[in-house]
Formats: C-alpha cells, structure tokens, sequence
C-alpha cells in the first residue's frame, strides 16, 4: 500500500516535471508593403516613400510552461491600436487573446496604422495594408507556436553604455537601463544556441523620420541584423517609457544632428553589442517560473483632437457611452523577473516611478504594447512646461498617468512576488 503511494507520487512528480519544462519558440514575417506606401511620424498626413532601408517586420516570441503560454510581439510601425491587434488575436487560437501582447516598436518610418483622418475626416490609411499585417502577425506567432522546443532563459537588467539615447526636452532624464532575456535551447539542434534575445529600452527611433522619403524600421533594423550575426537565433524590440521626449542621440556638433541611415546602423549596432553584454554574464535559468495576468483598464478621452482621431478613424476604435477607451494591461513574470506594459507612450519618470514598485531587480517595461493612446504624463507634468504643450495635446488627459500608475501599483501588492524556479 504504501510503496504504490510512494511508486504514484514519484510518477506525479516525473509528470509534473516534464510538463512543466519552458518552451520557446519564435518566427517572424516581413510586413514592408509592396509597392512602398507612404511613412507615418503621427499626427497628420502620411508623407510619400521613395525608397527603403531595410524591412519592416512583425516578430514573434512565444514562451510555454505547463498551461501557460504567452507571446510577445514587436511589430515594426509608429503604434499598433487594439482594434487591429484583436484581429490577430481571434486568429491565434491556440494561445488566449489576453496572454498575446503586441507592441510597437515605434519607427517613424512606418504606413499608418491609425487611419489618422485629416481636418475633413478622410484618411490615407491604406485598409489593405493593414488587413494584411493582421493575418501576417497572427502567422509569425502560430509559427512560433509550432516551434516551441526545450529551452533555458539568461535575464538582465543593466545600463546600456555609450551615445545611444538620450531626452531632447532636458538631455540627463531618462532610463539608461536596458532589459535582455535571451533563450537558450537544451535539446535537439538548437541546444546550446540562441532561440531568441528579447531587448526592452526606451528610445523614439526616429532617427530618419518621416519626412526623408524613407520607409525603414529605423535603427531597430540594424539592431536585429546585429544581434541575430552575433548570438545567432531571433532578435525582438520591445520599446520602454519613451515619452517626452527619450529619443536617439544623433546630437553632432554646434547643433547639428545626423538623420542618416548609417546613424540608425550606428546606435542599432551599439544598442545590440550593450544588450549582448549586459546578458553575456547573466546565469542561466534552467527552468524559470512562467505566469501572465491581464487586466483592462479604462481612461476617459479628454483631448479633443483624440476623441476626433477615435471617432473618425476608419479602423472604428471602440469609444464607451461615457467617453472611455479600455486598454489591456499585462502583468508577465518570468523568472526573478517581472514585465508590465504600457498602453502608449509614458514619460521616463513613470517609468522610474513604476520600476520602483516593481519587486524584482529585473524590472521590464514595455512601452507602446496592446495599444498607444499617445503620450502618458502624470497630473502635474501635464499642460505645465511650454515645452510639455505638445505632449499634453497629444495625450488622452491630465488623469491618463495617474489612472495607469493607480492601477498597476494596486495591481502589483496584489500579485505574488516572481521566484526563480518552476515548482
Ligand atoms: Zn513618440
């Protein structure tokens, strides 16, 4: 009786343990229209693209243990509003809409994803386009699916060194931190090499912009190339607290700044080499703990010229009775580390703010992930600096960073602080 207790227990434990055992897997599709459409930097009307630096891509990586699955998705483009990412969700079937987070690498160089309408109400958007990229995101992350394998993950949080970012409204604020998790396969062909590496920091790549005739992921392009030479497998940008106004350092003498595609190889290409390093010492997690929480928050459109953009576009963006957009909100431990995003673009001060709360030593933000309501200020910062004129403008309202901070730190003393190992 009590050997085939024991012969039962040690058979739940095995079980447990092979399902339990992280899975990785990761693919992309290149999304560069053909022919090129015309590149948006917001607000406004697209302007015309005459030629390309590199290609646009949505880029997907999924991670699995036991019933949990999540992906994580980069698409190359200014922002990615929910009402598009639903529709890739409804696609995916075998991962739930609310563990899929899609975030925008915020290139300036990208089509219109917002169908911004112009002072009459029409947009440039081109529908087909974006259609498109809706069933091509939802096919990199199925793929990704169907190549989940056996892998380890290497976390680190450290200080990207070096002329890369820096805040072109007061030079000094911003996050330096630079977030890397890299996957690792333990079996088959890949063991011992790079499935994935993942890179979290907060930048604007608009290092070229819209206004060059240029159709580019910006200096995201040369990130990836660099990082998939150098460690091998996939390499995916998630963006950070970038708002007002975090951007690439292309500073140059007496005022001058440097908008060319070699600046973008030059700080994708330093980007990449800081993220190798910072993750190059980090030890490697055999079996690191895997959870994924959403919850929806809702933020009253007080700007006019959002409620105008919501109410005109032809993407049809859902607008409560009482004037609310509702965002999803993900909270993803793995390992000792924790993500939380961000449904726009929120000041570094957030971020740090944010960060703080976070119990981890490894603290990612994702900023521009399931939605981007423009900037995110808090109630003090907004419409109080001239130089803030703008971003209050083009944010949804004085409460927006409040409700977001309200709403996350509650969130996180409700949430099980992340462990290292799977039990
Ligand atoms: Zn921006």
């Amino acid at each position: 009786m009590k050997k085939t207790f024991v012969i039962v227990a040690l058979l739940l434990i095995v079980g447990s343990s092979v399902a339990q055992s992280l899975r990785v897997g990761a693919a992309m599709r290149v999304i560069t229209p053909n022919p090129l459409l015309p590149v948006s930097g917001g607000v406004g009307t697209p302007k015309k693209a005459t030629e390309k630096k590199g290609d646009l891509f949505a880029r997907a990586l999924v991670l699995e243990q036991g019933q949990t699955r999540i992906a994580i998705v980069s698409v190359d483009n200014i922002g990615w509003p929910s009402a598009l990412g639903n529709r890739s969700r409804a696609l995916i079937k075998s991962i739930p809409p609310e563990n899929v987070l899609i975030g925008a690498t915020h290139t300036h160089s990208a089509p219109d994803a917002y169908g911004f309408p112009d002072q009459n109400g029409n947009s440039l958007a081109d529908l087909a386009y974006l259609d498109n990229c809706v069933k091509l995101i939802a096919d990199a992350v199925n793929e990704a699916v169907g190549k989940l394998e056996p892998a380890s993950l290497k976390i680190a949080v450290g200080e990207a060194k070096g002329k890369i970012a820096y805040n072109y409204y007061a030079d000094q604020l911003y996050d330096p931190r630079c977030g890397v998790i890299q996957a690792i396969g333990t079996a088959g062909k890949n063991k011992g090499k790079a499935i994935a590496t993942l890179v979290n920091y907060a930048i604007h790549p608009e290092v070229l912009g819209s206004g060059k005739g240029i159709l580019s992921p910006d200096l995201c392009g040369p990130l990836y190339d660099r990082i998939e030479a150098k460690a091998g497998g996939m390499a995916i940008f998630m963006n950070g607290a970038q708002g007002g106004m975090v951007t690439a350092d292309v500073r140059r003498e007496n005022g001058q700044e440097a908008n060319t595609w070699e600046e973008c190889i030059r700080i994708g290409e330093l980007l990449a080499d800081e993220a190798l390093r910072i993750v190059s010492t980090a030890e490697v997690l055999e079996n690191p703990a895997l959870s994924c929480a959403a919850r929806t928050v809702e933020f009253p459109v007080d700007s006019e010229m959002m409620r105008y953009i919501i109410k005109k576009s032809p993407l049809k963006f859902e607008l409560s009775s009482t004037g609310k957009v509702a965002a999803q909100i993900n909270l993803l431990t793995i390992g000792q580390a924790q993500v939380l995003t961000i449904p726009g673009e929120a000041l570094p001060n957030i971020g740090y703010y944010v960060k703080r709360h976070m119990p981890t030593k490894y603290p990612f933000l994702f900023g521009l992930t399931n939605d981007a309501f423009g900037y995110i200020l808090t109630k003090v910062d907004f419409n109080s600096f001239k130089r803030y004129d703008y971003i209050s403008r083009t944010s949804l309202g004085e409460m927006t960073g409040e409700i977001y901070m309200d709403a996350v730190l509650k969130w996180l003393a409700e949430s099980p602080k992340p462990v290292t190992a799977a039990k």
